[in-house]
């Protein structure tokens, strides 16, 4: 009788609390009053939840990060590099690209955004966050910097057929009796067809 707990103990719950530990890296305002906090840490694919994210971590994310305060800024700058799995813009294949970032970025106590709305921003001023409560949590910088590294356009291979636009077939894979696509499709004459 007393093993059926363990056996209905959730599993989800289980990886939820790993997941929560793994994650969970809080770069506090206490600390960096003190002294420069140095943070070295991998996450595992999974750890790290990129929501609605079109793509998945392939392997594990290595950052090394340096955090400070600058004034009433935190700034934390530092070098990301994992790979992602994703699909290929034009035959929906897998690809895995690399996602190499070097980042440098400054957030701001978010009881300061009253005040800022009155000043003028120039355009040019580096990249600038913001925080709320005891401090950042590297989690947030690291899948942030992610999802703004990944390219606009993905192609498995520069010569990608694609699909076809009639029957869909993987043109890369089978050669398709369908006719040649409409001229006026806004379509071809990027793709040089
Ligand atoms: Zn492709
Ligand atoms: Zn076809």
């Amino acid at each position: 009788m007393f093993f059926v707990p363990f056996l209905t103990f959730p599993l989800w719950m289980v990886k939820w609390l790993i997941w929560v530990i793994e994650a969970a890296v809080l770069i506090t305002l206490r600390e960096l009053e003190l002294h420069r906090v140095v943070v070295s840490k991998a996450y595992a694919p999974g750890n790290l939840d990129f929501r609605s994210a079109d793509f998945r971590q392939a392997t594990p994310l290595q950052v090394d990060a340096t955090a400070e305060l600058v004034g009433p800024e935190i700034r934390v700058r530092g070098h990301l590099g994992t790979r992602v799995e994703t699909s290929c813009d034009r035959c929906l294949g897998q690809v895995e690209i690399p996602v190499d970032r070097d980042f440098d970025l400054f957030y701001r106590p978010m009881k300061s955004i009253a005040r800022e709305e009155e000043v003028e921003v120039p355009d040019d001023e580096l990249e600038i966050g913001f925080y709320s409560g005891d401090g950042i949590q590297l989690a947030d910088v690291v899948t942030e910097q992610v999802i703004l590294a990944m390219p606009m356009k993905v192609v498995c291979r520069p010569d990608c057929l694609g699909l076809c636009p009639t029957c869909m077939a993987d043109r890369n894979r089978v050669a398709c009796n369908c006719a040649a696509p409409e001229k006026e499709s806004p379509f071809a004459s990027l793709k040089g067809e």
